[in-house]
């Protein structure tokens, strides 16, 4: 007997999802048949809330100039912009004196501090981070830290590394809110302890939890916080970098242009430039005023429906799709901090004998599941949890069956959140089983480094 509860039971439970875009559309099968879409790939892009859609369509009609013009609308839009900087401060429960700066991504965000670092800082990493936390920092003044096999164990990490640290130099740990691959919820708040002790700030790759769990900047006490709103249901290419002033009014402008610029003077052949002091410092050319009004309308209502309900109803969901695909025999689900460690809607998997590039396809192909294959932008990481070695070449897009026990080279991931009823998750774990126990009922190549079904 079957000790996962009806569909209903999680809804009857914890409410329905929230209502997004895209919920009814309906993807063609390779078999002939139509389906709802399965969109389990929130981790990568989410879909608009349909508040956050009406919010922007409501304000489109009175989009105008930020910053620059007189007329009616371009004050509006000049004040929603700012508006939604003290709503995005106080979702994300900022210090008085944080500045908010609106960058493109998290990406941006994170390449924006790694532009604002004081001479000679020194910054440490897990090997474990998401590219756009890994990569932008200087070489030569990165410390890459092993990875953790458990929460804990990362804090005893950071504290031996930054035993190390020159107290006389600024020092910053960058590290994620919640993997991208496994979804488990790093131990920020006492890696902030221990950085804080060492005299090292911390910057918090929130990318992956924001949309999930509430980040309480003070509470935490991390220094730099940075995500993307078309991770939260908000797309139109806005993100955020808050935290510290003093490092960002310090540094030169991550942009130089207008909006930047206070004052500028030629004479004697050269320009004389007086900058912001500001988030305007950081923000030069038009922003992106659309992106920054629904990423404003995220947080707004995420707010409402309540993170801990949120929270709740995702937990019901995740452990529901873990049993499911624990009772597949050929499934190993990829943790790095252990079976206890709580985690977001994310979970990433491979499936013995079965490449996972033409895993993904063929749930999307078989069973209109839209997952992710490959190695998520965070290689060293992957390649670990797949016991690869660490120079092992990528070969994501092979759709050739694997011998049974052959090594792994990529994984599909799952993922998934406010917006998502339980049928997409149940459907997985039905269409993984089926999938494992039968094989494919089509014939898959590689075209342009992509696995699909033969026409
Ligand atoms: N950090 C994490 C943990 C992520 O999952 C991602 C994207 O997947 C990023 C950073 C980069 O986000 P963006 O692509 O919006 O810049």
């Amino acid at each position: 007997m079957s000790t996962i509860p009806a569909p209903s039971a999680v809804d009857a439970l914890h409410g329905p999802p929230l209502p997004v875009l895209g919920a009814d559309v309906r993807v063609p099968l390779i078999t002939g048949d139509e389906v709802s879409y399965g969109a389990l790939d929130y981790a990568a892009s989410a879909p608009v809330l349909s508040s956050v859609w009406d919010d922007v369509s409501a304000y489109m009609p009175y989009y105008g100039s930020v910053h620059r013009g007189a007329g009616h609308l371009s004050q509006l839009s000049t004040d929603l912009f700012e508006r939604s900087r003290r709503t995005v401060g106080e979702f994300l429960g900022c210090r008085g004196d944080d500045e908010v700066v609106f960058t493109r991504s998290t990406t941006d965000s994170l390449n924006l501090l790694a532009a604002a670092l004081p001479a000679g800082t020194q910054v440490y990493v897990f090997e474990t981070e998401h590219h756009a936390a890994l990569l932008p920092w200087p070489p030569e003044r990165l410390t890459v830290m092993r990875a953790p096999g458990s929460a804990y164990e990362a804090v005893e990490i950071v504290a031996e590394t930054l035993a190390c640290h020159d107290p006389q130099r600024p020092g910053l740990v960058c590290v994620t809110g919640a993997s991208n691959v496994t979804g488990e919820i790093w131990p920020v708040g006492s890696i902030t302890e221990v950085a804080h002790t060492a005299g090292v700030r911390v910057a918090l790759d929130a990318a992956q939890l924001v949309p999930h769990r509430r980040v309480d900047v003070a509470g935490l006490g991390v220094d730099y916080v940075a995500f993307s709103g078309h991770k939260m249901y908000a797309p139109f290419g806005a993100g955020v970098l808050a935290g510290r002033a003093d490092w960002l009014r310090t540094a030169a402008p991550y942009l130089a242009g207008g909006g930047a610029s206070r004052r500028v003077v030629h004479g004697d052949g050269a320009l004389s430039v007086e900058w912001q002091q500001g988030a305007a410092r950081h923000e030069a050319g038009s922003p992106n005023v659309v992106g920054v009004h629904a990423l404003a309308s995220a947080c707004r209502a995420l707010t409402a429906a309540g993170f801990d309900a949120l929270a709740a109803r995702e937990e019901a969901l995740l452990e529901r799709t873990l049993a499911g695909l624990a009772g597949i025999e050929q499934v190993r689900v990829l943790s790095l901090l252990g079976g206890s460690a709580p985690r977001v809607g994310v979970i990433s998997f491979v499936v013995d004998g079965w490449n996972s590039a033409h895993l993904a396809a063929a749930l999307s192909a078989e069973y209109g599941i839209g997952v992710r294959d490959g190695m998520f932008c965070a290689h060293p990481l992957v390649r670990g949890l797949l016991g690869n070695a660490p120079d092992h070449s990528d070969e994501c897009g092979a759709p050739e069956p694997l011998a049974p026990g052959a090594r792994q080279v990529n994984a599909v991931r799952a993922s998934f959140g406010a917006g998502t009823p339980v049928e997409h998750l149940d459907r997985l774990v039905a269409a993984v089983a089926a999938l494992a126990r039968d094989g494919s009922r089509w014939t898959y190549r590689t075209e342009a480094g992509r696995c699909v079904p033969v026409r």
